[in-house]
């Protein structure tokens, strides 16, 4: 099995679906939707080259951790890699599987974009599907954009409790030095706020850089 390109990961959130989870957001994306909150992930880049078996127990150095949200960037051009995570994951841990795409199900399943898609379809509880128009952002649930749609491939995630349409939304912002990771579906207004703040860190970096 090849590496992932992973753009960035995080271990422990309850931002990004039911329960704690740990988050994978890999490098790549084919779509180039107006007012997508990663940009620096969309270019097809090679950024963090790993192998499945060691991003799993990766995932999981959170013992309180029961779930895996798979992002981007276009999980499905990584889908045989993504795959093995989540059987890896598995293997140790019961864990569920929250995954995110540009693509429409039906796409997925009859032209699949890249090997192994329907490897990953099997394993995924909830696939949140479509492009984000954010026009149609309604400021509400884990999908960016009303036109966006929740799939409850296993059914097992259904009776959880966890609105993914019509929850408010809530993220988590963790900076480490310099760079600032925003984790979650945002309001329209946060990524606003957020990016000009990353934007003015940047700079007063750049400006400290300087006068060095
Ligand atoms: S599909 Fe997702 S990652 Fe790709 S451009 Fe659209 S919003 Fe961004």
């Amino acid at each position: 099995m090849g590496a992932l390109n992973v753009a960035t990961t995080w271990v422990g959130t309850t931002a990004l679906g039911p329960g704690r989870r740990s988050v994978v957001w890999v490098q790549g994306c084919p779509f180039h939707c107006a007012g997508c909150m990663s940009p620096d992930w969309i270019p097809d880049v090679p950024a963090r080259s790993v192998e499945p078996a060691e991003l799993a127990a990766e995932l999981l150095a959170d013992p309180a951790v029961d779930g895996l949200t798979f992002s981007g960037g276009e999980p499905t051009h990584q889908a045989a890699g993504l795959a093995e995570v989540i059987r890896a994951a598995r293997r140790t841990r019961d864990t569920t599987l929250v995954c995110f795409t540009g693509y429409r199900l039906e796409r997925l399943r009859h032209r699949p974009p890249a090997p192994g898609v329907a490897e990953l379809l099997d394993e995924v509880d909830v696939l949140i599907d479509g492009l984000y128009v954010a026009a149609q952002d309604d400021g509400r649930g884990l999908r960016g954009s009303g036109n966006q749609r929740v799939h409850h491939l296993s059914g097992r995630l259904a009776d959880c409790g966890y609105d993914f349409e019509g929850r408010s939304r809530s993220t988590e912002i963790v900076v480490d030095g310099h760079e600032a990771l925003l984790i979650g579906v945002p309001p329209p207004a946060l990524l606003t706020v957020f990016d000009t703040a990353v934007e003015q860190v940047r700079q007063s970096h750049i400006g400290g850089d300087h006068e060095r």
